[in-house]
């Protein structure tokens, strides 16, 4: 069985750590800790751009975090970018079982809406899953309601399912449908 790691990056909301721990347990059939101590994202601040580079953050976790762990996933409500991008949500290293991913732009008060904890939870998890699937080994499905299809806005992540595909589930461990 997986053994899944989240890693806090910055300062993170717990009550946003415990419930995807579970989401993730859960649709993965996997054991998901969290790290009680985070990591300090400030080496991976790009000042011009006041956001922080996820790919700087991967590079940290690929220098030995919880050992133990089959997957670390990097978890932050920092704003994510790499250099040919305006933002990212997340990113994931296709080989090594690391994956980043924020919160930052899954947020209704991001687009100057109410709150809304359940929505934010949902696509947290789904970001999520997208990311881990990356280090399964898996690329973008062309199913738009596979976890797997890529998302430049959150308008296409409420749109997927928090699931794999029939075709992208082996991949991740699970049998097809
Ligand atoms: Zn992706
Ligand atoms: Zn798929």
């Amino acid at each position: 069985m997986s053994l899944i790691s989240l890693l806090p990056v910055g300062k993170v909301d717990r009550a946003l750590l415990v419930p995807l721990a579970e989401g993730l347990a859960q649709h993965l059939r996997a054991a998901c800790s969290i790290e009680s101590a985070g990591l300090n994202a400030d080496f991976a601040f790009n000042p011009a751009r006041r956001q922080y580079h996820s790919t700087e953050i991967l590079k940290k976790l690929l220098n030995g975090h919880a050992p133990e762990a089959t997957k670390v996933l990097a978890v932050t409500e920092l704003d994510l970018y790499i250099p040919v991008l305006t933002f990212v949500f997340g990113e994931a290293h296709l080989e090594n079982g690391c994956a980043v991913v924020s919160t930052h732009r899954l947020r209704q008060e991001f687009y100057g809406l109410p709150p809304h904890p359940a929505v934010l939870a949902e696509r947290l998890l789904k970001e999520a899953l997208h990311e881990l699937g990356h280090t399964y080994g898996l690329r973008h499905c062309s199913d738009y309601r596979c976890v797997m299809s890529s998302s430049n806005a959150v308008e296409r992540i409420d749109l997927k399912d928090a699931e794999f595909c029939s075709n992208c589930r082996p991949a991740v461990g699970l049998g097809r449908n």
